[in-house]
C-alpha cells in the first residue's frame, strides 16, 4: 500500500485532504481510484490507513480508517554525520541511509572540504528533505530521519550530547579497531545511540582524528578496502544495523 508522510495538522483534519505534489501524485501517478487505501504516516511513529473518498484537479481527500504504530523503525538509533560531498553524492549518501534506518543525519564541513561555507550547505535544505521524505516513503520508514542543521566538524565532534552515545568515526588509516570489536559492548536491545563520522572526498585531516579521539570519539576500519565517502556511512550504518538485528 502507498504511503505519505503528512503533517499532524493535516491528518487532524476530517477529511484528511492532500493537495500539491501529494495530490497530483495519487491522481497522475497512482492513478488511486475512489474507495482504494493508502497509509498516511505523521512522522512520529503512527501510521493512519485511509481511503479515498474525493478526488478532483487540486485535491485529494481521504477519511482514515484505522491507527496503528508505524513498521519500519529500527530500535537502533544511528546519527551520520556525513562530510559535504560534491554534486549529487551527498543526496545519494542521504537516500540510502534512510533505506537502511539512519535516524538522524548530520551535514558537516571538514578541512578538507571544498565547500566551506554552512549557509551554501543550508541553501540544500529543501532539496536533502525531499530526498529522505522520498526515501523513507519508498522505503517503507515509519518516522522521518532528522536533517539537523550543517555544523564544522569542530562543533560536530566535540560531546555536548547527554546519556550514553557511542562514537565512531570509520577512518581508512585505523589498523587496529575494527567496527564490530567497537560494537562488542553494545546493549542493542535496549534500543542503543550510536553517532559515525564520515569524512569528505579527501577523508578527514589527521589533525581531525587527533580532535576526534581527544573527545572520546573511536576510529574504527572498515576494512582493508577505501570506501568512496557516500558508500562508507551507508555500509558503516547498514553493519550496525545488522549487528544489531534490526536488518
Ligand atoms: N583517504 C581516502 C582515499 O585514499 O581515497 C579518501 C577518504 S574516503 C573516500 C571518505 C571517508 O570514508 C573517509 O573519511 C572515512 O570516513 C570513510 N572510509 C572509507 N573507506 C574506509 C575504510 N576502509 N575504513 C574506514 N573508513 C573508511
Amino acid at each position: 500500500m502507498h504511503r505519505f508522510f503528512v503533517s499532524p495538522k493535516v491528518l487532524a483534519s476530517h477529511p484528511v485532504v492532500l493537495t500539491g505534489d501529494q495530490a497530483f501524485q495519487i491522481r497522475r501517478v497512482l492513478r488511486l481510484r475512489l474507495g482504494e487505501s493508502i497509509i498516511l504516516l505523521d512522522g512520529q511513529g503512527y501510521a493512519h490507513e485511509a481511503i479515498l473518498i474525493a478526488l478532483s484537479d487540486t485535491d485529494a481527500r481521504f477519511q482514515v480508517l484505522r491507527r496503528g504504530s508505524a513498521e519500519g523503525e529500527p530500535r537502533t538509533f544511528v546519527t551520520l554525520y556525513q562530510a559535504v560531498l560534491k554534486g549529487e553524492r551527498f543526496g545519494w549518501a542521504l537516500q540510502k541511509g534512510t533505506e537502511v534506518g539512519v535516524s538522524r543525519f548530520v551535514p558537516i564541513v571538514c578541512e578538507r572540504n571544498v565547500v566551506d561555507d554552512l549557509d551554501a550547505v543550508e541553501g540544500k535544505r529543501e532539496r536533502w528533505t525531499r530526498i529522505i521524505q522520498e526515501a523513507a516513503e519508498q522505503s517503507g520508514r515509519g518516522k522521518l530521519p532528522e536533517l539537523a542543521p550543517a555544523q564544522l566538524f569542530q562543533q560536530a565532534v566535540s560531546p555536548g550530547r547527554a546519556g550514553d552515545v557511542l562514537r565512531l568515526i570509520p577512518w581508512e588509516g585505523e589498523r587496529d579497531s575494527s567496527l564490530r570489536s567497537a560494537l562488542a559492548g553494545c546493549n542493542f536491545a535496549a534500543g542503543a545511540r550510536i553517532e559515525l563520522f564520515v569524512g569528505p572526498e579527501g577523508g578527514f585531516a589527521e589533525a581531525e582524528i587527533d580532535l576526534a579521539r581527544h573527545y572520546g570519539v573511536r576510529p574504527v576500519s572498515l576494512g582493508p578496502r577505501i570506501l568512496r565517502a557516500e558508500t562508507a556511512g551507508m555500509v558503516a550504518a547498514a553493519l550496525i544495523l545488522y549487528e544489531a538485528r534490526d536488518i
